[in-house]
Protein backbone atom coordinates (compact mmCIF):
# COMPACT_ATOMS: atom_id res chain seq x y z
CA UNK A 1 0.00 0.00 0.00
CA UNK A 2 0.94 3.62 -0.68
CA UNK A 3 1.58 5.94 1.92
CA UNK A 4 0.07 9.07 2.42
CA UNK A 5 3.78 10.81 2.44
CA UNK A 6 5.30 8.60 -0.81
CA UNK A 7 2.18 9.70 -2.53
CA UNK A 8 2.13 13.67 -1.63
CA UNK A 9 2.21 15.87 -4.35
CA UNK A 10 1.36 13.46 -6.88
CA UNK A 11 -1.70 15.31 -8.57
CA UNK A 12 -5.51 13.95 -7.88
CA UNK A 13 -8.44 14.93 -9.65
CA UNK A 14 -10.49 14.81 -6.37
CA UNK A 15 -9.65 14.72 -2.22
CA UNK A 16 -12.81 13.19 -0.20
CA UNK A 17 -12.55 14.65 3.69
CA UNK A 18 -14.63 11.50 4.90
CA UNK A 19 -14.35 7.78 5.11
CA UNK A 20 -17.54 7.24 6.44
CA UNK A 21 -20.59 5.58 4.20
CA UNK A 22 -20.78 9.17 2.40
CA UNK A 23 -17.02 9.49 1.78
CA UNK A 24 -16.63 5.58 0.79
CA UNK A 25 -19.63 5.35 -1.80
CA UNK A 26 -18.38 9.22 -3.34
CA UNK A 27 -14.61 7.43 -3.65
CA UNK A 28 -16.50 4.02 -4.92
CA UNK A 29 -18.35 6.34 -7.88
CA UNK A 30 -15.77 8.36 -8.77
CA UNK A 31 -12.86 5.61 -9.07
CA UNK A 32 -15.24 3.94 -11.24
CA UNK A 33 -15.36 7.52 -13.24
CA UNK A 34 -11.70 6.59 -13.71
CA UNK A 35 -11.29 9.75 -11.60
CA UNK A 36 -7.54 9.43 -9.42
CA UNK A 37 -9.26 10.00 -6.27
CA UNK A 38 -8.12 10.16 -2.97
CA UNK A 39 -9.72 9.89 1.06
CA UNK A 40 -8.64 11.30 3.91
CA UNK A 41 -10.55 10.34 7.23
CA UNK A 42 -9.44 11.07 10.96
CA UNK A 43 -10.90 7.48 11.99
CA UNK A 44 -14.28 9.11 13.97
CA UNK A 45 -17.43 8.01 11.28
CA UNK A 46 -20.23 7.76 13.70
CA UNK A 47 -21.07 4.63 11.28
CA UNK A 48 -17.95 2.66 13.10
CA UNK A 49 -20.52 2.79 16.45
CA UNK A 50 -23.22 0.88 15.09
CA UNK A 51 -23.86 -2.20 17.06
CA UNK A 52 -25.63 -3.89 14.09
CA UNK A 53 -28.02 -1.91 11.34
CA UNK A 54 -31.40 -3.43 10.77
CA UNK A 55 -32.59 -0.94 8.43
CA UNK A 56 -29.87 -0.85 5.35
CA UNK A 57 -31.59 -2.26 2.39
CA UNK A 58 -30.07 -5.40 1.17
CA UNK A 59 -29.00 -6.64 4.65
CA UNK A 60 -32.60 -8.44 6.67
CA UNK A 61 -29.97 -9.61 9.45
CA UNK A 62 -28.63 -6.37 10.00
CA UNK A 63 -25.13 -5.55 9.83
CA UNK A 64 -22.37 -4.28 12.67
CA UNK A 65 -21.24 -0.79 10.76
CA UNK A 66 -17.46 -1.52 11.56
CA UNK A 67 -18.03 -4.20 9.00
CA UNK A 68 -19.95 -1.91 7.03
CA UNK A 69 -17.18 0.28 6.53
CA UNK A 70 -14.42 -2.55 5.58
CA UNK A 71 -16.45 -3.46 2.82
CA UNK A 72 -17.08 -0.36 1.61
CA UNK A 73 -13.56 0.73 1.97
CA UNK A 74 -12.33 -2.44 0.24
CA UNK A 75 -14.96 -1.86 -2.78
CA UNK A 76 -13.69 1.61 -3.10
CA UNK A 77 -9.74 0.71 -3.22
CA UNK A 78 -10.44 -2.54 -5.49
CA UNK A 79 -11.01 0.14 -8.30
CA UNK A 80 -8.36 2.10 -7.39
CA UNK A 81 -9.47 4.82 -4.97
CA UNK A 82 -6.74 5.65 -2.04
CA UNK A 83 -7.94 5.63 1.26
CA UNK A 84 -5.60 7.16 4.25
CA UNK A 85 -5.75 8.46 7.83
CA UNK A 86 -4.94 12.10 8.52
CA UNK A 87 -6.58 15.10 9.95
CA UNK A 88 -7.41 17.73 7.50
CA UNK A 89 -6.64 21.02 9.35
CA UNK A 90 -7.61 23.61 6.95
CA UNK A 91 -8.56 23.63 3.16
CA UNK A 92 -8.51 26.58 0.58
CA UNK A 93 -8.89 27.37 -2.68
CA UNK A 94 -4.91 27.88 -4.50
CA UNK A 95 -3.57 30.94 -5.47
CA UNK A 96 -3.35 31.71 -9.27
CA UNK A 97 -4.08 28.11 -10.21
CA UNK A 98 -7.41 25.97 -10.38
CA UNK A 99 -8.43 23.83 -7.60
CA UNK A 100 -8.20 23.56 -3.87
CA UNK A 101 -5.08 23.03 -1.43
CA UNK A 102 -5.80 20.61 1.89
CA UNK A 103 -3.43 21.11 4.73
CA UNK A 104 -2.90 18.01 6.95
CA UNK A 105 -2.24 18.02 10.78
CA UNK A 106 1.09 17.29 10.03
CA UNK A 107 2.20 19.86 7.97
CA UNK A 108 1.59 17.84 4.33
CA UNK A 109 -0.04 19.56 1.55
CA UNK A 110 -2.40 17.99 -0.96
CA UNK A 111 -3.83 19.73 -3.89
CA UNK A 112 -6.60 19.04 -5.99
CA UNK A 113 -9.16 19.62 -8.81
CA UNK A 114 -12.15 19.01 -6.96
CA UNK A 115 -13.83 18.17 -3.41
CA UNK A 116 -16.36 16.53 -1.36
CA UNK A 117 -16.72 16.92 2.21
CA UNK A 118 -18.37 14.10 3.96
CA UNK A 119 -17.21 15.19 7.69
CA UNK A 120 -20.09 14.17 9.10
CA UNK A 121 -21.09 15.19 12.52
CA UNK A 122 -20.00 14.75 16.14
CA UNK A 123 -22.93 12.96 18.38
CA UNK A 124 -23.34 14.74 21.67
CA UNK A 125 -22.77 12.22 24.35
CA UNK A 126 -24.59 11.42 27.81
CA UNK A 127 -22.04 11.40 30.58
CA UNK A 128 -22.47 7.59 32.48
CA UNK A 129 -21.76 8.10 36.54
CA UNK A 130 -20.86 4.43 35.83
CA UNK A 131 -20.86 1.27 33.53
CA UNK A 132 -18.86 1.79 30.29
CA UNK A 133 -20.46 4.13 27.80
CA UNK A 134 -19.01 2.27 24.47
CA UNK A 135 -20.14 -1.06 25.82
CA UNK A 136 -23.39 0.46 26.87
CA UNK A 137 -24.17 1.53 23.19
CA UNK A 138 -22.69 -2.30 21.94
CA UNK A 139 -25.10 -3.95 24.07
CA UNK A 140 -28.02 -1.83 23.11
CA UNK A 141 -28.71 -0.48 26.65
CA UNK A 142 -27.87 3.35 25.46
CA UNK A 143 -29.19 4.29 21.79
CA UNK A 144 -29.08 7.63 20.14
CA UNK A 145 -31.54 7.26 16.95
CA UNK A 146 -34.30 5.89 17.00
CA UNK A 147 -35.08 5.94 13.52
CA UNK A 148 -32.67 3.40 13.34
CA UNK A 149 -33.17 1.48 16.15
CA UNK A 150 -36.61 1.96 17.71
CA UNK A 151 -37.96 -1.10 15.84
CA UNK A 152 -35.68 -3.19 18.02
CA UNK A 153 -37.22 -1.73 21.22
CA UNK A 154 -40.97 -2.79 21.25
CA UNK A 155 -42.96 -2.78 23.80
CA UNK A 156 -39.72 -1.94 26.32
CA UNK A 157 -39.46 0.23 28.94
CA UNK A 158 -38.23 3.15 27.68
CA UNK A 159 -36.37 6.29 28.70
CA UNK A 160 -35.64 9.75 26.80
CA UNK A 161 -33.01 12.54 28.31
CA UNK A 162 -33.67 16.00 27.65
CA UNK A 163 -37.06 17.71 28.17
CA UNK A 164 -36.59 20.10 25.49
CA UNK A 165 -38.23 20.16 22.42
CA UNK A 166 -35.92 17.65 20.79
CA UNK A 167 -36.40 15.50 23.71
CA UNK A 168 -39.80 15.58 23.24
CA UNK A 169 -39.95 14.84 19.85
CA UNK A 170 -38.01 11.84 19.77
CA UNK A 171 -40.51 10.36 22.97
CA UNK A 172 -43.65 10.80 20.78
CA UNK A 173 -41.48 8.99 18.20
CA UNK A 174 -40.59 6.46 20.07
CA UNK A 175 -44.42 6.23 21.17
CA UNK A 176 -44.83 4.24 17.86
CA UNK A 177 -43.20 1.15 19.22
CA UNK A 178 -43.59 0.87 23.33
CA UNK A 179 -46.59 2.33 25.44
CA UNK A 180 -43.83 2.75 27.97
CA UNK A 181 -41.91 5.89 27.23
CA UNK A 182 -40.53 8.48 30.38
CA UNK A 183 -38.91 12.03 29.16
CA UNK A 184 -36.49 12.79 32.07
CA UNK A 185 -35.11 16.38 31.83
CA UNK A 186 -31.23 16.70 32.08
CA UNK A 187 -31.61 19.77 33.93
CA UNK A 188 -35.23 21.03 33.88
CA UNK A 189 -38.39 20.64 31.88
CA UNK A 190 -38.28 23.20 29.21
CA UNK A 191 -41.78 22.84 27.65
CA UNK A 192 -44.93 24.64 27.44
CA UNK A 193 -47.95 23.72 28.80
CA UNK A 194 -48.98 22.87 25.98
CA UNK A 195 -46.38 20.89 24.59
CA UNK A 196 -46.68 19.05 28.31
CA UNK A 197 -50.36 18.53 27.33
CA UNK A 198 -49.95 16.82 24.12
CA UNK A 199 -46.72 14.74 25.97
CA UNK A 200 -49.74 13.65 28.43
CA UNK A 201 -52.34 13.13 25.46
CA UNK A 202 -49.84 10.66 23.66
CA UNK A 203 -48.94 8.49 26.45
CA UNK A 204 -45.45 9.87 27.30
CA UNK A 205 -44.56 10.54 30.92
CA UNK A 206 -43.27 13.23 32.06
CA UNK A 207 -40.74 13.57 34.90
CA UNK A 208 -39.93 16.92 37.07
CA UNK A 209 -37.33 16.24 38.98
CA UNK A 210 -33.20 16.06 37.20
CA UNK A 211 -31.39 13.45 36.54
CA UNK A 212 -29.01 12.69 39.09
CA UNK A 213 -27.43 9.97 38.29
CA UNK A 214 -27.15 7.74 34.96
CA UNK A 215 -25.61 4.14 35.57
CA UNK A 216 -25.19 1.16 32.90
CA UNK A 217 -24.94 -2.06 33.16
CA UNK A 218 -25.10 -5.27 29.87
CA UNK A 219 -28.88 -5.28 30.80
CA UNK A 220 -30.22 -2.10 31.42
CA UNK A 221 -29.86 1.49 32.53
CA UNK A 222 -30.77 2.68 35.90
CA UNK A 223 -31.45 6.74 36.25
CA UNK A 224 -31.84 8.61 39.64
CA UNK A 225 -33.86 11.15 39.56
CA UNK A 226 -34.55 14.09 42.21
CA UNK A 227 -36.40 13.35 44.49
CA UNK A 228 -37.13 9.78 44.08
CA UNK A 229 -35.77 6.64 46.62
CA UNK A 230 -35.12 4.71 44.73
CA UNK A 231 -33.15 4.68 40.73
CA UNK A 232 -35.45 3.71 37.69
CA UNK A 233 -34.57 0.74 35.72
CA UNK A 234 -35.07 0.99 31.69
CA UNK A 235 -34.41 -1.24 28.68
CA UNK A 236 -32.85 1.65 27.06
CA UNK A 237 -31.96 4.75 27.11
CA UNK A 238 -31.81 7.36 23.79
CA UNK A 239 -30.30 10.87 24.98
CA UNK A 240 -31.62 13.80 23.21
CA UNK A 241 -28.53 16.00 23.01
CA UNK A 242 -28.37 16.42 19.07
CA UNK A 243 -25.27 16.24 17.24
CA UNK A 244 -22.54 19.04 16.04
CA UNK A 245 -21.90 19.23 12.77
CA UNK A 246 -18.13 18.68 11.46
CA UNK A 247 -18.48 21.55 9.22
CA UNK A 248 -15.48 23.88 9.76
CA UNK A 249 -14.25 22.91 6.56
CA UNK A 250 -17.24 23.92 4.44
CA UNK A 251 -16.95 27.34 6.44
CA UNK A 252 -13.60 27.91 5.38
CA UNK A 253 -14.22 27.48 1.82
CA UNK A 254 -17.86 29.70 1.84
CA UNK A 255 -19.64 31.48 4.46
CA UNK A 256 -22.34 28.77 4.17
CA UNK A 257 -23.18 26.86 6.85
CA UNK A 258 -26.17 27.63 8.90
CA UNK A 259 -25.96 29.06 12.43
CA UNK A 260 -25.86 25.45 13.53
CA UNK A 261 -23.11 24.61 11.54
CA UNK A 262 -24.91 22.44 8.98
CA UNK A 263 -24.10 22.76 5.04
CA UNK A 264 -27.31 23.58 2.80
CA UNK A 265 -29.76 20.88 1.78
CA UNK A 266 -28.27 21.50 -1.87
CA UNK A 267 -24.51 20.73 -1.33
CA UNK A 268 -25.06 17.27 -2.93
CA UNK A 269 -26.67 18.38 -5.69
CA UNK A 270 -25.81 21.54 -6.64
CA UNK A 271 -22.82 21.90 -4.76
CA UNK A 272 -21.66 24.30 -2.44
CA UNK A 273 -19.25 26.32 -4.82
CA UNK A 274 -17.76 25.29 -8.35
CA UNK A 275 -16.02 22.05 -7.81
CA UNK A 276 -16.63 21.36 -4.20
CA UNK A 277 -20.08 19.34 -3.15
CA UNK A 278 -20.99 17.85 -0.02
CA UNK A 279 -22.86 14.90 1.30
CA UNK A 280 -23.83 13.16 4.16
CA UNK A 281 -24.72 14.00 7.75
CA UNK A 282 -22.95 17.27 7.64
CA UNK A 283 -25.54 18.16 5.29
CA UNK A 284 -28.80 19.66 6.85
CA UNK A 285 -31.87 16.65 6.70
CA UNK A 286 -32.06 13.15 7.59
CA UNK A 287 -28.72 11.38 9.44
CA UNK A 288 -28.85 7.81 7.64
CA UNK A 289 -26.60 5.77 6.03
CA UNK A 290 -29.14 5.06 3.09
CA UNK A 291 -29.42 9.17 2.74
CA UNK A 292 -25.63 9.39 3.01
CA UNK A 293 -25.22 6.86 0.14
CA UNK A 294 -27.57 8.69 -2.40
CA UNK A 295 -25.90 11.85 -1.89
CA UNK A 296 -22.60 10.50 -2.34
CA UNK A 297 -23.35 8.68 -5.36
CA UNK A 298 -25.06 12.83 -6.75
CA UNK A 299 -22.43 14.63 -5.31
CA UNK A 300 -19.99 12.42 -7.02
CA UNK A 301 -21.54 12.35 -10.47
CA UNK A 302 -21.95 16.16 -10.04
CA UNK A 303 -18.21 16.67 -9.36
CA UNK A 304 -17.49 14.46 -12.55
CA UNK A 305 -19.29 15.79 -15.04
CA UNK A 306 -18.19 19.34 -13.52
CA UNK A 307 -15.06 18.26 -14.74
CA UNK A 308 -15.79 17.42 -18.12
CA UNK A 309 -17.05 20.05 -18.31
CA UNK A 310 -13.72 22.25 -17.57
CA UNK A 311 -11.74 19.49 -19.88
CA UNK A 312 -14.57 20.71 -23.01
CA UNK A 313 -15.20 16.54 -22.83
CA UNK A 314 -19.69 17.58 -22.80
CA UNK A 315 -21.60 18.61 -25.99
CA UNK A 316 -22.33 22.18 -25.72
CA UNK A 317 -26.30 21.51 -25.55
CA UNK A 318 -25.36 19.40 -22.72
CA UNK A 319 -24.23 22.09 -20.63
C1 LIG B 1 -24.99 4.70 17.74
C2 LIG B 1 -25.42 5.03 16.31
C3 LIG B 1 -26.20 4.12 15.61
C4 LIG B 1 -26.60 4.41 14.31
N1 LIG B 1 -27.35 3.48 13.65
C5 LIG B 1 -27.71 3.71 12.37
C6 LIG B 1 -28.50 2.76 11.65
O1 LIG B 1 -28.85 1.70 12.15
N2 LIG B 1 -28.86 3.08 10.39
C7 LIG B 1 -28.50 4.26 9.78
O2 LIG B 1 -28.86 4.48 8.63
N3 LIG B 1 -27.74 5.15 10.44
C8 LIG B 1 -27.34 4.91 11.71
N4 LIG B 1 -26.60 5.85 12.39
C9 LIG B 1 -26.24 7.09 11.69
C10 LIG B 1 -25.06 6.82 10.74
O3 LIG B 1 -23.96 6.35 11.47
C11 LIG B 1 -24.71 8.10 9.98
O4 LIG B 1 -25.85 8.60 9.32
C12 LIG B 1 -23.61 7.84 8.94
O5 LIG B 1 -22.44 7.34 9.54
C13 LIG B 1 -23.31 9.14 8.19
O6 LIG B 1 -22.27 8.93 7.28
P1 LIG B 1 -21.29 10.12 6.87
O7 LIG B 1 -20.34 9.51 5.90
O8 LIG B 1 -22.04 11.33 6.49
O9 LIG B 1 -20.53 10.53 8.23
P2 LIG B 1 -19.59 9.64 9.16
O10 LIG B 1 -19.87 8.20 8.99
O11 LIG B 1 -19.71 10.18 10.54
O12 LIG B 1 -18.12 9.93 8.61
C14 LIG B 1 -17.51 11.18 8.74
C15 LIG B 1 -16.06 11.03 8.29
O13 LIG B 1 -15.42 12.32 8.21
C16 LIG B 1 -14.12 12.23 8.79
N5 LIG B 1 -13.70 13.60 9.13
C17 LIG B 1 -14.45 14.64 9.58
N6 LIG B 1 -13.71 15.76 9.69
C18 LIG B 1 -12.45 15.41 9.30
C19 LIG B 1 -11.23 16.14 9.18
N7 LIG B 1 -11.13 17.45 9.49
N8 LIG B 1 -10.12 15.47 8.75
C20 LIG B 1 -10.19 14.16 8.41
N9 LIG B 1 -11.33 13.43 8.50
C21 LIG B 1 -12.44 14.05 8.94
C22 LIG B 1 -14.31 11.23 9.94
O14 LIG B 1 -13.09 10.66 10.36
C23 LIG B 1 -15.20 10.19 9.24
O15 LIG B 1 -14.40 9.30 8.49
C24 LIG B 1 -26.20 5.62 13.70
C25 LIG B 1 -25.41 6.52 14.40
C26 LIG B 1 -25.02 6.25 15.70
C27 LIG B 1 -24.15 7.23 16.45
Amino acid sequence: MTSLAASEGSAIDILIVGAGPAGLTAALYLARYRRKVRVLHDGRSRALWVPRSRNIPGFPDGIVGADLIARMSDHATRYGAEIFEASVNAIAPRQNEEGFRAHLADGATIDARGLILATGVDTNLARLDSGDHDAAVRNGVLRYCPICDGFEHGHERIAVLGSDLHGAAEAMFLRQYSSDVTLIPKWQVALTDRQRGELEASGVDVLEGRVLRLDATDEAMFVAVEGEAQPRRFDTLYPAFGSTPRGELAAMLAPLTDPNGCIPFSAFSDGLLPGVYAAGDVIEGLDQISVAIGQAAMAATRLHNWLREQDGHVMADQK
